[in-house]
């Protein structure tokens, strides 16, 4: 097992530490908070004083998981967050690879004494963290929580840890059909059931919590889809008065960018969301087969992610934007 040397470092820096914070990537997804929530009941019956910090607010589909309300918001609570963050004896980083993707956290993270501890999934990870458990070839952060959590102390899961595990493996995995759906990853499910996890219930916390005004705004989506001349490839986009029209909240977009995969054929869907006070728009890649979003994303829209799965930003207006992305992806093709 190539990641056993690190999950036995772990183990030993959790015995030999008293406090810690733990936190996702900016916009957390069910990923990053179930895997940070799972981790943190796991530390706190281990009888250390632990905390969740996000760097911003996460969509309201999240907002039942398990100790989800004691979670710290650091754009609401500096203060208190960089404390915590000053204080910790280690500072665990979930979900993500790379320092910025911890947004207005980095800096903080950067200067205090705490050791890092990287726990993610996503390939080419850089070097921030003392002590690293990378494995791009499982499907979700959760499934690593499982997988150290049952090599640590097994007999700690319950049905908190195993519903926050449970939500970011089928979030992540696009519940249960993406590639990186092993048979290892229906064991761990398997197990998570048996501990108290509620599939059922949790499939519908998840999906079956659409506001009347973000299925509008679904509709505006598809009836702005695109396809590119003769190339399998589909863009889809929304602008800041359309957002706007249906009262876009936070995580109203997630899910949209893969109705362009339901179609026969398609390789490539990419949603363009127009951010007016970020001043940027972001993408969301998807593929499938050969085409590798991080590498298209990370080449030439300054993101990053998974093979299948990415994301990227702009900083030109829609227009611009999706002309220089659908010029490029017919020289690419
Ligand atoms: P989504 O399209 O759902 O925002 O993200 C898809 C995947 O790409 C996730 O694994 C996410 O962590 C990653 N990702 C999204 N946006 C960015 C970005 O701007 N930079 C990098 N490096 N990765 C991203
Ligand atoms: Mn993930």
């Amino acid at each position: 097992m190539k990641n056993k040397n690190s999950e036995s470092q772990i183990k030993t820096l959790i015995e030999e530490s008293s406090s810690c914070v733990i936190i996702p990537h900016k916009n957390p997804d069910g990923d990053a908070l179930g895997s940070c929530l799972a981790l943190n009941h796991f530390l706190l019956k281990k009888g250390l004083n632990s905390i969740v910090i996000s760097p911003n607010d996460y969509p309201s589909f999240l907002k039942w998981m398990p100790g989800e309300t004691k979670i710290l918001n650091f754009e609401k609570e500096s203060t208190k967050a960089v404390q915590k963050i000053e204080n910790a004896d280690l500072i665990f980083t979930l979900d993500f690879n790379d320092l910025s993707r911890s947004g207005i956290m980095c800096d903080n993270i950067k200067v205090a004494n705490g050791k890092i501890i990287m726990i993610d999934h996503h390939e080419k990870p850089k070097e921030y963290a003392d002590l690293k458990l990378s494995d791009p070839e499982i499907g979700s952060t959760c499934e690593m929580i499982y997988n150290l959590i049952n090599y640590i102390d097994s007999g700690i899961i319950n049905s908190d840890i195993a519903s926050c595990l449970y939500t970011g493996i089928m979030t992540d995995t696009g519940s249960f059909r993406f590639p990186s759906t092993t048979s290892g990853t229906h064991h761990v499910i398997a197990k998570l059931i048996e501990k108290g996890a509620n599939n059922s219930e949790i499939h519908q916390k998840i999906y079956d919590t659409f506001s009347f005004n973000r299925l509008k705004l679904l509709g505006v989506a598809l009836k702005n889809i695109q396809k590119l001349d003769s190339l399998p490839y589909i863009i889809i986009t929304l602008n800041q008065t359309e957002l706007d029209e249906c009262s876009f909240k936070k995580g109203d977009t997630e899910g949209f960018v893969n109705y362009g995969l339901s179609i026969k054929g398609i390789e490539l869907s990419v949603i363009l969301i127009e951010s007016k006070e970020d001043g940027i728009i972001k993408m969301s890649f998807r593929s499938k087969g050969d085409f590798s979003v991080n590498i298209f994303a990370e080449k030439y829209f300054c993101g990053g992610g998974h093979h299948n799965a990415a994301g990227g930003v702009s900083k030109e207006p829609m227009y611009e934007t999706k002309n220089r992305l659908i010029n490029l992806l017919k020289s690419f093709h």
